[in-house]
């Protein structure tokens, strides 16, 4: 009996702990399988564009002295940013050389990388055009990005003065030659100069001439005529030569307020323009070697007198009264100054002599 129910005892001590491994297989199960769900809800919830992807390689080589190591690491996030970076170390016999290369499109502010095939860009440097003082260039061109000469600029010779128009620096008039000159319209010199001709005013209508006692010259006898203020005397009449101005010639011609006189003339008689109380200014030509008494004396008028360089006297009263009179120049060839030649000039305050102070002593003075 005993046995009996020992038998059953243990049979069913048996049944109980074979269910006991069974329910802790299904608890196992359950578990396992549990948390496959889990893993799977929890996955299912992840946002998909923050999977990462991480992967990490080593390798490691050693050969004898030498060695290398290469180590690459991967990281890829699909968020916002790709990250590469690959470092490379090589120790050889010889020495050291370290190279990194780190590359991304974050938040990085690296340069980007060099260009190994440059294409340079033209840019023609224009040609300078050469002046008379200064030397020209040629057409070049360079690479606007990294400043490399593709076509050199050569210099070019300096060019020839360029010679401009005519300028006046003095007008002729009736009574002077005038001048005028050309400059380099670059650089302003000098090229050219000229001399403009004495003015060719239209001579005097009416004027009365004589010939002379050679046959071979005329003097003009009277003013004939002519009712110009201002008398032009041909240096001509007839195809012969005036060379002179007789005696009275213009007296108390009181219209006449200027004389000219051209360089044919030699002599001006006595009284020749005595009284032209309209005569404001004249000109006595190098030309004229003599001039007569009181010529001028009277012309009250006559602020102004140019004598000739080649008179060596000037005789008795040639300007008395000459109330306007206010300077005169004598030339350094005058010898003699005769009487009353400048009386009566109450203006007259400045005298000039061209001569030096030895010949001013030697001249022979009139009474006054
Ligand atoms: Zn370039
Ligand atoms: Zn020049």
């Amino acid at each position: 009996m005993l046995n009996a129910v020992g038998l059953k005892r243990e049979k069913r001590n048996n049944m109980k702990s074979k269910k006991l491994i069974i329910i802790v297989v299904i608890a196992l199960v359950a578990v396992a399988l549990g948390s496959l769900i889990f893993s799977s809800i929890a996955n299912s919830n992840d946002d998909p564009t923050t999977t990462k992807t991480t992967s990490s390689t080593t390798t490691t080589t050693n050969k004898g002295g030498s060695g290398t190591t290469t180590s690459t690491t991967t990281t890829t996030t699909t968020t916002t940013t790709t990250t590469t970076t690959t470092t490379t170390t090589t120790n050889g016999n010889g020495g050291n050389s370290t190279t990194t290369t780190t590359s991304g499109n974050g938040q990085g502010s690296q340069d980007p990388p060099d260009d190994p095939v440059h294409t340079h860009t033209e840019v023609i440097d224009p040609a300078v055009g050469a002046t008379c003082e200064k030397e020209g260039l040629t057409e070049g061109k360079h690479c606007s990005d990294c400043g490399t000469v593709l076509v050199p600029q050569e210099p070019t010779d300096k060019i020839p003065c360029i010679e401009g128009g005519w300028i006046i620096d003095k007008e002729a008039t009736a009574a002077e030659a005038g001048s005028k000159h050309t400059e380099c319209t670059m650089c302003g010199k000098t090229m050219s100069t000229e001399v403009i001709p004495q003015l060719q005013l239209p001579v005097s209508e009416g004027l009365k001439f004589q010939l002379n006692a050679d046959q071979q010259s005329y003097f003009v006898k009277r003013i004939g005529t002519c009712t110009d203020t201002v008398v032009v005397i041909p240096s001509t009449h007839e195809g012969l030569p005036v060379t002179g101005i007789g005696t009275y010639a213009f007296y108390q011609c009181t219209s006449i307020t200027a004389v000219i006189i051209p360089n044919s003339v030699k002599s001006i008689g006595d009284y020749a323009f005595q009284d032209c109380i309209s005569l404001s200014s004249i000109d006595i030509p190098s030309s004229v070697t003599s001039m007569g008494q009181y010529a001028f004396q009277g012309c009250k008028q006559l602020a102004s007198v140019k004598i000739s360089e080649n008179i060596s006297a000037i005789p008795n009263g040639a300007f008395g009264n000459c109330t306007s009179l206010t300077s005169v120049t004598i030339p350094s060839y005058v010898t003699s100054i005769g009487n009353f030649s400048f009386s009566g000039c109450t203006s007259l305050s400045t005298i000039e002599f061209k001569g030096t102070k030895e010949q001013w002593s030697a001249i022979s003075l009139g009474t006054k």
